[in-house]
């Protein structure tokens, strides 16, 4: 018993540690990302060692939050509570997309992936997945109730809302990819307004996210994402100035509509 304990106070230890880091790296990463180019996509240039097709990097950086799930969740304190169940489904249907989707429809003209970069994502991913399943499924005390909260359902609209403009902006950009062509102007929708509503509808997702679960570790996945795709959104903003400096439309801002 004593052996148990000693153990569930290891756990719980850990965790807050984990936590308090993820939050610190939340803040800490919007500093990097101001300043260097993530080497990947267009920003892909030599010195960052070998590279994969973007499919396998895609499907391997993404994978921890399928299995780290599976073998964590069960262990739960929480495992069998319905309303925790409910609140995987959101984490699992983006990742199930993520990991098993998304990298079936890049095409084959997507510049290939570094593995230094493929590893880095793989392990904020095993990380990340063990603060958000750790909470839902065993620290978080989640009633019955809740499902009919404010937050619940604001934060579960906010998801939804962000995955549609997530999957669409990706589907129109994926759809623009041609071998042997280089890019172009995205346009329509959400394009006409900024320059990445991918990054801004994942955002807005773990913006819901944060609400529905009501959770530090919900917050510091949010605050990371925007601290990393905040960044990223305005250095393509401002290189699809450079390549088309007479063509792109001066009126669209970088990541969230008229603000920014
Ligand atoms: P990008 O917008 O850079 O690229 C998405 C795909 O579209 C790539 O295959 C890219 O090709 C292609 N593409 C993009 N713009 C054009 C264009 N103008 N013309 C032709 N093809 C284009 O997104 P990312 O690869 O950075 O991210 C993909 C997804 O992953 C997004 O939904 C993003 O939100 C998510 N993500 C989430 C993160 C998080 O912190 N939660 C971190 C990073 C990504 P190519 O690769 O050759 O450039």
């Amino acid at each position: 018993m004593a052996e148990l304990d000693g153990h569930i106070a290891m756990d719980k230890n850990l965790y807050n540690r984990a936590l308090k880091a993820m939050l610190a790296m939340a803040v800490a990463t919007f500093i990097p990302t101001s300043f260097i180019k993530v080497p990947y996509g267009r920003h892909s240039r030599p010195g960052w060692g070998p590279s994969i097709s973007p499919r396998l990097a895609w499907f391997l950086m993404e994978s921890p939050t399928l299995w780290m799930s599976a073998l964590l969740f069960p262990h739960g304190r929480m495992s069998s509570n319905p309303t925790s169940l409910i609140l995987l489904m959101p984490f699992l249907a983006h990742y199930i997309h993520r990991c098993c989707i998304y990298p079936l429809r890049i095409r084959s003209g997507s510049k290939p992936l570094p593995i230094s970069i493929a590893a880095m994502a793989f392990l904020f991913n095993t990380y990340n997945t063990y603060l958000q399943i750790r909470w839902i499924s065993h620290y978080g005390n989640y009633t019955a109730g809740w499902l009919g909260s404010p937050m619940f359902i604001a934060g579960l609209l906010v998801f939804i809302t962000g995955m549609i403009i997530n999957l669409w902006a990706d589907s129109v950009l994926l759809s623009l990819r041609r071998e042997n062509e280089g890019y172009k102007i995205p346009r329509g929708g959400l394009f006409e307004y900024v320059s990445c509503p991918n990054y801004f509808g994942e955002i807005v997702e773990w913006l819901g996210w944060a609400l529905m679960t009501w959770s530090l570790a919900g917050l510091s996945f949010f605050l990371y994402t925007a601290a990393n795709l905040g960044p990223r959104a305005a250095v393509h903003h401002d290189w699809y100035h450079e390549q088309f400096p007479e063509r792109y439309p001066k009126s669209r801002k970088a990541l969230i509509p008229f603000v920014y």
